[in-house]
This record gives structure tokens, sequence and C-alpha cells, in this order.
């Protein structure tokens, strides 16, 4: 238990009830986490028994690192996943309760629209039914389902939505399948309903763990509950200053609850920031210092005052990328050896932001990467494919039967597919169950049937087949003659105008058809949660993980590059030089409907939208431990035009000091050189005794 202060160490060994850790950023609330892991091992409960919750599959797989760092191998049955991960284990379990089947799908965002425009009748256009998804998606958070939703519709509006949500449902049952916020809502209410289950899990967790505690929803607030019932054994951390998932129906009120409804809770707070210099801190607790303090805070460090935080002044946004590279290379020539790559991360508001920085850093030769944004799995062609593994688990998954029917077409137009939905409603069964009905013929033309058939017969051979494929190599094989049987590659080329884009989409193909192989042959280890043996599997196996896991999964590699992140998936993060951009007005803060910046009062709406705003930047601020870089632009593209536009409130409230805020690259460069050389000299040599 070295490397832990007073009260860390105070955190970690409470092990008997409920704690809570509320501290600001970079105080150790995530190191707290994986100790008292190691420390519940110590006194005797069995890793299995331990479930610690992160916010993301990349943090819950760099914990599990660091879990192994402390204990060893047993870190490897410590159940450490995001809320929907332990979602889809106790569904999977239990989920026959409700009526599901283990092998049940999981809906992505795109399945969701899609089914929701169906609901509506298929003339709906996108951005409706993306609003619909929204407000369903907000229901289920609060723990609705569609006849409460009905219950307590407002107005029309919200009438019809309830009652396309009602028809949602009922596909979502007739399909087998689930949506992201069903793999919290339903674990919720089959502990709520069905006591043998609640004791089940509440036997199994010994304790539960949960980080971000900040960004809960209201139905994992009553998911934790449940799981840890009337002994309440369990640990949340967490910052009341970092919660930034307000729009996606986290509450602070989950913090404001928990001492009401555990008066036993014992609340810890940690005031020492280890990861950020002083310089660094003063300006994140300038910022958020006009928040309204829901517990008060105080945080120092100790790592000494260090570089000041620079502002540095942009024409547009290629300049600011430009300038970023610059400091990148500075900072990397004023060290001895250069500091790595991914040393650096660049952090903005929104995904699109990243385009003139990956265009700058392409130029400049460095290698980076974007995380936060579109995920291996979430690119098109990697769908197609998941989807036929979603049908050979899942012989009811429409959603998944239309995309591997489609794509490439086989033969099947849509007058064919219209015709076999109808079918399919009308005789209460899924669209593939429905191929092999004797009456099917007499619905639909030959031509149509003959194409239909073929695919069923393929999709259950393949499924037969890859049942029996063994171990790397067979599946390599089973794999390429697959893709080949398919036409995959020309399926690309022919839908896409670019043969660059084309090729990149095939070789994403290849990557992950090679990385499936390497799963049947047992040299890749589960990261989402579930653990597997690293041993060979069968191809079935293998895509039965993929896909349940594809919805909700994102593989990252540890490799040497410069991070591009948007702020919202940089929580947590730490790296030694940051640059925060567009840190421009209208930008960061998101500009709010009634509010310029000046005017003194606002409504209730945008203030509490500029305090998540303000929560954001402060969360930028914090991920960075040695130097800090902010930029924003004198002009900016709005759709077609440019506009001009003023630095961020947010920069004036850092309340820098203005003689060494503002960045000129020629000095920095030279400083840092200098710098260098001192210390170089100053530093006993190591020959020396
Ligand atoms: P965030 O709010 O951003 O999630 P956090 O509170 O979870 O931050 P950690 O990520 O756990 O903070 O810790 C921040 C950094 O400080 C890490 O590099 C961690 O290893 C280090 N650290 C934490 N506690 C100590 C300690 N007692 N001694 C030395 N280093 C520490
Ligand atoms: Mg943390």
């Amino acid at each position: 238990m070295s490397g832990l202060n007073l009260a860390q160490l105070q955190a970690v060994h409470y092990t008997e009830g409920p704690c809570l850790v509320l501290a600001g950023a970079g105080s150790g609330k995530t190191r707290v986490i994986t100790h008292k892991i190691a420390r519940l091992i110590e006194t005797g409960l069995a890793p299995r028994r331990i479930a610690a919750i992160t916010f993301t599959n990349k943090a819950a797989a760099e914990m599990r690192e660091r879990a192994a760092g402390l204990i060893g191998r047993q870190a490897k049955d410590v159940l450490v996943c995001t809320f929907h991960a332990l979602g889809v284990r106790m569904v999977r379990e239990d989920g026959h309760v409700l009526g599901l089947k283990p092998s049940f799908s999981i809906l992505d965002q795109d399945d969701v629209t899609g089914i929701l425009k169906d609901c509506a009748g298929g003339t709906t256009d996108l951005a409706t039914a993306r609003q619909w998804q929204w407000t369903i998606s907000n229901w289920k958070n609060q723990g609705w389902d569609a006849r409460k939703a009905l219950a307590m519709a407002q107005d029309d509006h919200e009438r019809s939505i309830a009652l396309i949500m009602q028809r949602y449902e009922e596909r979502l049952t007739a399909y087998q399948s689930v949506d992201f916020d069903d793999l919290i809502g339903m674990p919720m209410r089959l502990l709520r309903h069905h006591p043998e289950v609640r004791e089940k899990w509440q036997r199994l967790l010994g304790h539960v763990l949960v980080d971000e505690y900040q960004d809960t929803n209201a139905t994992q607030y009553e998911l934790l509950k449940y799981l840890v019932g009337e002994r309440a054994r369990f640990t949340a951390v967490g910052d009341d200053d970092q919660s930034i998932y307000g729009w996606r129906g986290a509450t602070l009120d989950n913090l404001k609850k928990l001492p009401q409804d555990f008066p036993q809770l014992n609340v810890i707070k940690l005031e020492q920031n280890y990861r950020s210099t002083s310089a660094i801190l003063r300006a994140a607790n300038h910022v958020i210092q006009p928040n309204p303090k829901l517990f008060p805070k105080t945080l120092f460090s100790e790592l000494g005052e260090g570089e000041p935080v620079r502002v540095v002044d942009c024409d547009n946004e290629e300049h600011e990328a430009e300038r970023a590279v610059a400091r990148i290379q500075g900072l990397r020539a004023a060290s001895n050896p250069p500091p790595a790559w991914k040393n650096f991360a660049i952090l903005y508001r929104a995904n699109h932001q990243a385009k003139p920085f990956e265009k700058a850093l392409r130029k400049a030769n460095i290698p980076y990467k974007v995380s936060g944004g579109t995920s291996f799995f979430d690119r098109a062609e990697i769908k197609d494919l998941c989807a036929w593994f979603r049908l050979w688990i899942n012989n009811d998954d429409d959603p998944a039967f239309l995309r591997a029917v489609t794509s490439p077409r086989r033969g099947v137009g849509h007058t064919t597919l219209a015709a076999l939905g109808e079918f399919a409603t009308q005789h209460k069964q899924s669209m593939f169950g429905a191929l092999f009905n004797a009456m099917l013929p007499a619905v639909i033309p030959k031509r149509g049937l003959e194409g239909l058939l073929e695919f069923g017969r393929t999709v259950n051979d393949l499924e037969h087949r890859a049942r029996h494929t063994h171990g790397h190599e067979a599946a390599r094989a089973f794999l390429a003659d697959w893709l080949k049987d398919m036409g995959y590659e020309q399926h690309l080329y022919d839908s896409e105008d670019s043969e660059k884009v084309a090729a990149a989409r095939w070789s994403n193909v290849l990557e992950f058809c090679d990385w499936m192989a390497q799963r049947a042959g047992g040299q890749i280890d589960d990261t989402a949660g579930t653990t597997v043996q690293a041993t060979t599997k069968s191809l079935l196996e293998v895509a039965q993980t993929i896909a349940l896991l594809s919805t909700i999964s994102e593989r990252e590699q540890e490799q040497d590059m410069v991070v591009l992140s948007t702020l919202h998936a940089s929580k947590g993060l730490e790296w030694p030089h940051v640059i925060l951009a567009g840190v421009t007005e209208g930008m960061l803060p998101f500009k709010l409907d009634d509010d310029d910046g000046r005017q003194q009062k606002v409504s209730d709406d945008t203030l509490q939208r500029l305090q998540e705003e303000r929560r954001l930047m402060y969360v930028g601020i914090t991920r960075a431990q040695r130097t800090l870089a902010v930029s924003w632009t004198k002009k900016r593209k709005k759709g077609r035009e440019m506009v001009a536009c003023q630095p961020s409130r947010f920069i004036a409230e850092m309340k820098l000091d203005a003689a060494t805020a503002r960045e000129n690259p020629r000095d920095k460069l030279r400083q840092l050189r200098e710098e260098f050389a001192r210390k170089a000299q100053a530093a006993p040599s190591p020959a020396t005794p």
C-alpha cells in the first residue's frame, strides 16, 4: 500500500460499508480504486466477487492492467468493466426471466434509428428518427417504459413519440434484441422485480467500486443500489466539477442522494493533486471557481510551479493546427531524449475539429491517432461482417438479417424484402424464420425467393462450419473463402467512388479478419469485461463474443502516437503535454441561445449549460501534467462562411499572468533549450559515486 497518502489509505482500508471519495481532478481517485481492489483481495475476498465499474472500455482495460501490476494474475478474475458490459453479463445470465434468450442481440444506434423509422411507417427522415431516439433514450434513462411515457406525456407530440416507443418495444421483443439503454434498464428491472436474481447478484458481489460516479444516470444509480443491497459494501469515487454528461442524462442528484440513501456513508476527501504543476492547477481552480459548489474542495500540488500556461492566438483553424504542430516539435527539440509522441495530446470539443490537426500532423510526418471518434467497430464494413455473426447467433435478429442480405446485394430487391417483412409480421416470425415457412412461396415471386433461400442456406451452412473451425490457420482460411464467395472486396469497390477509400475499407476488413483469426488461435485475450482463457476457440465462439461486444467496444492499442481527442473522451486520462484547441467563444463554451457573454441575466437552462461547459474546460485543463497551451482562433468556419471570433471567456477566467501567457514560438524554443542546458549541467553525472 505504498504510494498512497493518509486519506487515500483510509478510503482503501474502509471495506465494511458505503464509501464515497469526493475529490478534484488528479487527486488519485482512480488510484484508490485499483489499490482497493488489491486490498479487498488481501482481506480474503475472492477476485471474482469484486466488480469495478469504469466509464469506458478503455478505462477498464487500463484499470485491469494497473490492478495486475499490483496483484498479478488474480486481477484477471476481477470483474472490471463498464456499466454496459456488466449489463450484458447480467442479461445474458438472467435475461431468460424476462423472456430473453441468452443469444440476444445488441442493437447499435443505426439499427435503432432504422427500426424507429420503420415503426413510424418508413416515411420519416433521419433527423426526426434521431430526435425520437434521443427522447426515448432519455425516458429509458429515467427508468420509464412506453406505458409510463404515455402516462406522463405532456402534449400530443410526446404522446406520439410514446406510441412509437410502444411499437419499438414490441419489435425489440420480437427480434430478441436490446438497445444500449436496455443494458442498464433490464438488469435494473431484473433486480427490482425478481428477488431470486437480486439475491444471487448480491451474494456474488462482495464489493462494488464505481469510478467517475458523477457521470452516472438515474437508472445506473438504481442498478447500483440493488446490486449492493442492505450491506451496501461499495466505493464510489467522483468529482462534481467533472460532471460533463448531463446532456446524456447523467445527474448530480446521484451525488446528493448518496448521503441520504446511505446515512452511514463514509465520505472521504482528497486534497493533494499528484498530476499537474501548480501553474496548471491554479488555472483549473480559477476556471471552475464561478460554478456553484456542491461540496467545498481545495486542491494543491507539490510538483512545483512549472511552465506558465500559454495562450496561443491563431488566425484560423489551419494556423491553429500549424502552431500546435510547431509547439509539439519545439517541446520535443527542447529535451534530450525528446519525449515520446504519446506524451502529447490535442483536445477539442467536437469530433469535426480534428481534421485540420490531422492534416498538419500528417504533413509533418507525426504519428497520431484520433480517439473518441469513429471506433473500428463503427465502420460500415465491419458492421456488415458482424451482421452475419449476429445472425449465426440469433436468427431472429431482423436488423442483422437486413444488413447481411443487402451488403452486398444478392439478387434480393427491396420489394422482395418488403414482402418478406410483411409476411413475417403476419406470421409472428422473424424474417429469417419466415424464409423456411412453407407458405412463403405463395407471396414471393420465384426469382426473389431463390435469392432468399440461397441466402438462408448460406447462413446456416457457414454457421455450421464456423462451429467446427478451430485455431488460427483454419479460421483464416475460412474467413478468406467466405469473403471471396461473397464478393465483398468487389462490393466495396462498386459502392465507393474513390478507389482509395475502397482500398482503405478493404484493408480494415482484412485487419479485422486477421484479428478474429488470432482470437480463434487464442493469441488475444478478451478485453471487454468477460474473462476468456487463452486457448484456441471455435470461430463461432469468437464471432459470438465479437457480435456481443462489437456494439460497445473500442479496440485501442498503446502506440507511440500523438493523441487527438474530444474533451469528453479525455476524461480520467492524463498527458505530460496538452494543447486545448478551439477555446474560442462559440465553440467552448458552445454557442448558447440567449447568452452573449456580457449579459448579466440569462435563463436557468442557459446557466446550467454554461456551467457544464465550464466543467468541460476544467476537465481539459486538468488532463495536463507538465505543460498546457490553450489556443483560439480569430476566425472560424461556420457553414460556408468565415466569422470573426473572440477568445473564450474561459481564457480570461483562468487569470493567467499577462506577462508570461502569450506564446511566441521562437522565444519558447530558446527558453526551453536554455533550461535544458542548465538542468544538464546541474544534474550530477551518473558515473559520479
Ligand atoms: P481524474 O479526476 O482526472 O479522474 P483521479 O482523481 O482519478 O483523476 P488518478 O488518475 O488516480 O486521479 O491520479 C492522478 C495521477 O496521480 C496519476 O498519475 C497517479 O498515479 C498519481 N497519484 C495518485 N495518488 C498518488 C500518490 N499518493 N502518490 C503519488 N502519485 C499519486
Ligand atoms: Mg480518475
